[in-house]
Protein backbone atom coordinates (compact mmCIF):
# COMPACT_ATOMS: atom_id res chain seq x y z
CA UNK A 1 0.00 0.00 0.00
CA UNK A 2 1.12 3.72 -0.70
CA UNK A 3 0.50 6.38 1.50
CA UNK A 4 0.19 10.16 -0.26
CA UNK A 5 0.12 13.34 1.96
CA UNK A 6 -2.57 16.26 0.57
CA UNK A 7 -2.00 19.48 1.48
CA UNK A 8 -2.45 22.78 0.31
CA UNK A 9 -3.22 26.56 1.42
CA UNK A 10 -6.86 27.36 2.39
CA UNK A 11 -9.39 26.86 -0.12
CA UNK A 12 -6.97 25.42 -2.84
CA UNK A 13 -8.94 22.42 -3.32
CA UNK A 14 -7.91 19.29 -1.04
CA UNK A 15 -11.29 18.22 0.12
CA UNK A 16 -12.63 17.96 -3.58
CA UNK A 17 -9.03 16.36 -4.73
CA UNK A 18 -9.64 13.53 -1.68
CA UNK A 19 -13.59 12.90 -3.13
CA UNK A 20 -11.80 12.43 -6.45
CA UNK A 21 -9.25 9.85 -4.81
CA UNK A 22 -12.24 8.36 -2.51
CA UNK A 23 -14.17 7.53 -6.03
CA UNK A 24 -10.89 5.87 -7.61
CA UNK A 25 -10.93 3.45 -4.40
CA UNK A 26 -8.58 5.26 -2.10
CA UNK A 27 -9.36 5.85 1.10
CA UNK A 28 -8.87 9.38 2.87
CA UNK A 29 -7.58 9.80 6.66
CA UNK A 30 -8.91 13.65 7.09
CA UNK A 31 -6.14 14.35 9.86
CA UNK A 32 -8.12 17.96 10.61
CA UNK A 33 -11.29 16.12 11.06
CA UNK A 34 -9.89 13.46 13.41
CA UNK A 35 -8.01 16.34 15.41
CA UNK A 36 -11.39 18.02 16.08
CA UNK A 37 -12.67 14.76 17.25
CA UNK A 38 -9.92 13.57 19.57
CA UNK A 39 -10.16 17.18 21.16
CA UNK A 40 -12.98 16.38 21.73
CA UNK A 41 -14.02 12.85 22.45
CA UNK A 42 -9.99 11.78 23.71
CA UNK A 43 -10.10 11.55 27.66
CA UNK A 44 -6.80 11.92 27.65
CA UNK A 45 -6.73 14.69 24.97
CA UNK A 46 -9.10 16.54 27.14
CA UNK A 47 -7.34 16.15 30.19
CA UNK A 48 -4.25 17.45 29.24
CA UNK A 49 -6.30 20.55 27.31
CA UNK A 50 -8.15 21.53 30.69
CA UNK A 51 -4.12 21.16 32.66
CA UNK A 52 -2.89 23.57 29.95
CA UNK A 53 -5.78 25.50 29.20
CA UNK A 54 -7.96 26.01 32.00
CA UNK A 55 -11.34 24.00 32.37
CA UNK A 56 -13.14 26.86 30.50
CA UNK A 57 -11.59 25.17 27.28
CA UNK A 58 -15.16 23.08 27.62
CA UNK A 59 -18.13 24.49 28.50
CA UNK A 60 -21.15 23.10 30.70
CA UNK A 61 -22.29 20.81 28.55
CA UNK A 62 -18.66 18.88 28.03
CA UNK A 63 -18.22 20.49 24.38
CA UNK A 64 -14.77 22.28 23.08
CA UNK A 65 -15.11 26.09 23.70
CA UNK A 66 -12.94 26.62 20.53
CA UNK A 67 -13.38 30.40 20.26
CA UNK A 68 -11.98 30.99 23.93
CA UNK A 69 -8.88 28.29 22.68
CA UNK A 70 -8.56 30.20 20.13
CA UNK A 71 -7.77 33.46 21.72
CA UNK A 72 -5.67 31.64 24.16
CA UNK A 73 -3.72 29.98 20.94
CA UNK A 74 -3.75 32.66 18.58
CA UNK A 75 -0.69 34.62 18.22
CA UNK A 76 0.88 32.94 20.83
CA UNK A 77 3.43 30.67 19.76
CA UNK A 78 4.31 28.55 23.39
CA UNK A 79 0.99 27.72 23.58
CA UNK A 80 0.51 26.74 19.62
CA UNK A 81 3.68 24.37 20.55
CA UNK A 82 1.51 22.68 23.75
CA UNK A 83 -1.56 22.16 21.85
CA UNK A 84 0.21 20.87 19.46
CA UNK A 85 2.42 18.40 21.92
CA UNK A 86 -1.14 17.40 22.59
CA UNK A 87 -2.93 16.84 19.34
CA UNK A 88 -0.52 15.69 16.77
CA UNK A 89 0.61 12.57 18.42
CA UNK A 90 -2.97 11.41 18.87
CA UNK A 91 -3.57 11.75 15.51
CA UNK A 92 -0.13 10.55 14.37
CA UNK A 93 -1.10 7.22 16.46
CA UNK A 94 -5.14 6.94 14.64
CA UNK A 95 -3.06 7.56 11.48
CA UNK A 96 -0.98 4.51 12.33
CA UNK A 97 -4.01 2.83 12.80
CA UNK A 98 -5.92 3.77 10.02
CA UNK A 99 -2.95 2.46 7.72
CA UNK A 100 -3.11 -0.68 9.41
CA UNK A 101 -6.89 -1.17 8.98
CA UNK A 102 -6.19 0.05 5.44
CA UNK A 103 -3.44 -2.74 5.07
CA UNK A 104 -5.65 -5.44 6.28
CA UNK A 105 -8.60 -4.58 3.93
CA UNK A 106 -6.43 -4.28 0.56
CA UNK A 107 -6.53 -0.59 0.16
CA UNK A 108 -4.01 0.35 -2.03
CA UNK A 109 -3.56 4.23 -1.48
CA UNK A 110 -4.42 6.10 1.70
CA UNK A 111 -4.53 9.55 1.68
CA UNK A 112 -3.61 11.69 4.33
CA UNK A 113 -5.35 14.70 4.09
CA UNK A 114 -4.32 18.19 6.07
CA UNK A 115 -4.09 21.88 5.93
CA UNK A 116 -0.38 21.37 7.51
CA UNK A 117 1.83 18.80 6.57
CA UNK A 118 5.41 19.90 6.40
CA UNK A 119 5.12 22.40 8.96
CA UNK A 120 4.34 19.24 11.61
CA UNK A 121 7.01 17.16 9.95
CA UNK A 122 4.24 14.90 8.67
CA UNK A 123 6.10 14.41 5.35
CA UNK A 124 8.50 11.79 7.25
CA UNK A 125 5.72 9.17 7.44
CA UNK A 126 4.29 9.66 4.34
CA UNK A 127 5.80 7.84 1.23
CA UNK A 128 4.85 11.35 -1.02
CA UNK A 129 3.33 14.50 -0.87
CA UNK A 130 0.76 16.11 -3.27
CA UNK A 131 0.10 19.74 -2.92
CA UNK A 132 -2.88 20.99 -4.59
CA UNK A 133 -2.75 24.64 -5.89
CA UNK A 134 -4.83 27.50 -7.21
CA UNK A 135 -4.68 30.85 -7.89
CA UNK A 136 -5.22 33.71 -5.08
CA UNK A 137 -8.19 34.91 -6.56
CA UNK A 138 -10.29 31.40 -7.12
CA UNK A 139 -8.87 30.53 -3.46
CA UNK A 140 -10.92 33.74 -1.83
CA UNK A 141 -13.90 33.58 -4.20
CA UNK A 142 -14.47 29.45 -3.24
CA UNK A 143 -13.74 30.26 0.34
CA UNK A 144 -15.79 33.84 0.74
CA UNK A 145 -18.48 32.15 -0.70
CA UNK A 146 -18.33 28.48 0.44
CA UNK A 147 -17.94 29.64 4.54
CA UNK A 148 -19.90 33.30 4.43
CA UNK A 149 -16.40 35.03 5.62
CA UNK A 150 -14.85 38.57 4.46
CA UNK A 151 -11.50 38.65 1.95
CA UNK A 152 -10.17 39.98 4.56
CA UNK A 153 -10.80 36.72 7.33
CA UNK A 154 -9.26 34.50 4.57
CA UNK A 155 -6.23 36.85 4.14
CA UNK A 156 -5.04 36.51 7.71
CA UNK A 157 -5.40 32.88 7.34
CA UNK A 158 -3.51 32.56 4.32
CA UNK A 159 -0.87 34.53 5.70
CA UNK A 160 -0.31 31.88 8.19
CA UNK A 161 0.41 29.59 5.79
CA UNK A 162 3.38 28.38 4.11
CA UNK A 163 3.12 30.33 0.88
CA UNK A 164 2.42 28.48 -1.93
CA UNK A 165 5.73 28.94 -3.91
CA UNK A 166 7.49 26.69 -0.55
CA UNK A 167 4.64 24.45 -0.62
CA UNK A 168 5.24 23.74 -4.44
CA UNK A 169 9.12 23.29 -3.92
CA UNK A 170 8.56 21.07 -1.25
CA UNK A 171 6.14 18.91 -2.79
CA UNK A 172 6.78 15.50 -4.63
CA UNK A 173 3.12 16.08 -6.97
CA UNK A 174 1.79 19.27 -7.52
CA UNK A 175 -2.27 19.21 -8.65
CA UNK A 176 -3.24 22.20 -10.30
CA UNK A 177 -6.68 23.61 -9.57
CA UNK A 178 -6.82 25.86 -12.40
CA UNK A 179 -10.71 26.11 -12.29
CA UNK A 180 -11.75 23.30 -14.41
CA UNK A 181 -12.98 20.20 -12.15
CA UNK A 182 -12.96 17.97 -14.85
CA UNK A 183 -9.24 18.54 -15.63
CA UNK A 184 -8.48 18.68 -11.61
CA UNK A 185 -9.92 14.78 -11.95
CA UNK A 186 -8.16 13.96 -14.62
CA UNK A 187 -4.77 14.94 -12.86
CA UNK A 188 -5.72 12.63 -9.91
CA UNK A 189 -6.57 9.74 -12.02
CA UNK A 190 -3.43 9.83 -13.41
CA UNK A 191 -1.88 10.37 -10.09
CA UNK A 192 -3.97 7.33 -8.71
CA UNK A 193 -2.54 5.09 -11.57
CA UNK A 194 1.21 6.11 -10.67
CA UNK A 195 0.72 5.67 -7.38
CA UNK A 196 -0.86 1.93 -7.58
CA UNK A 197 0.78 0.87 -10.52
CA UNK A 198 4.21 1.35 -8.56
CA UNK A 199 3.14 -0.81 -5.57
P1 LIG B 1 -9.96 24.31 3.26
O1 LIG B 1 -8.53 24.70 3.24
O2 LIG B 1 -10.84 25.45 3.66
O3 LIG B 1 -10.24 23.05 4.01
P2 LIG B 1 -9.86 22.86 0.76
O4 LIG B 1 -8.45 23.08 0.35
O5 LIG B 1 -10.23 21.53 1.29
O6 LIG B 1 -10.37 24.01 1.72
P3 LIG B 1 -12.13 22.60 -0.99
O7 LIG B 1 -13.07 22.57 0.16
O8 LIG B 1 -11.93 21.36 -1.79
O9 LIG B 1 -10.72 23.19 -0.54
O10 LIG B 1 -12.52 23.76 -2.00
C1 LIG B 1 -12.88 25.04 -1.51
C2 LIG B 1 -14.19 25.49 -2.13
O11 LIG B 1 -13.94 25.78 -3.51
C3 LIG B 1 -15.27 24.42 -2.11
O12 LIG B 1 -16.52 25.03 -1.93
C4 LIG B 1 -15.15 23.78 -3.49
O13 LIG B 1 -16.38 23.24 -3.92
C5 LIG B 1 -14.72 24.96 -4.35
N1 LIG B 1 -13.84 24.56 -5.46
C6 LIG B 1 -12.65 23.94 -5.38
N2 LIG B 1 -12.13 23.75 -6.60
C7 LIG B 1 -13.03 24.25 -7.48
C8 LIG B 1 -13.05 24.34 -8.90
N3 LIG B 1 -12.07 23.87 -9.66
N4 LIG B 1 -14.14 24.92 -9.47
C9 LIG B 1 -15.15 25.41 -8.70
N5 LIG B 1 -15.17 25.36 -7.34
C10 LIG B 1 -14.12 24.79 -6.74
Amino acid sequence: MTTLGVTGGIGSGKTTVCRFFEELGARVFYADAEAKRLMQEDPGAREEIVAAFGAESYDADGRLDRAYLATRIFGDEANVTRINRIVHPRVFAAFQQAKEAAERDGIALLVHEAALIFEAGGDRHLDAVAVVDASVADRLRWVTERDGVSEAQVQARMAHQLPPEELRRRADYVLENTGSLAALRRQVERLYERLVKGR
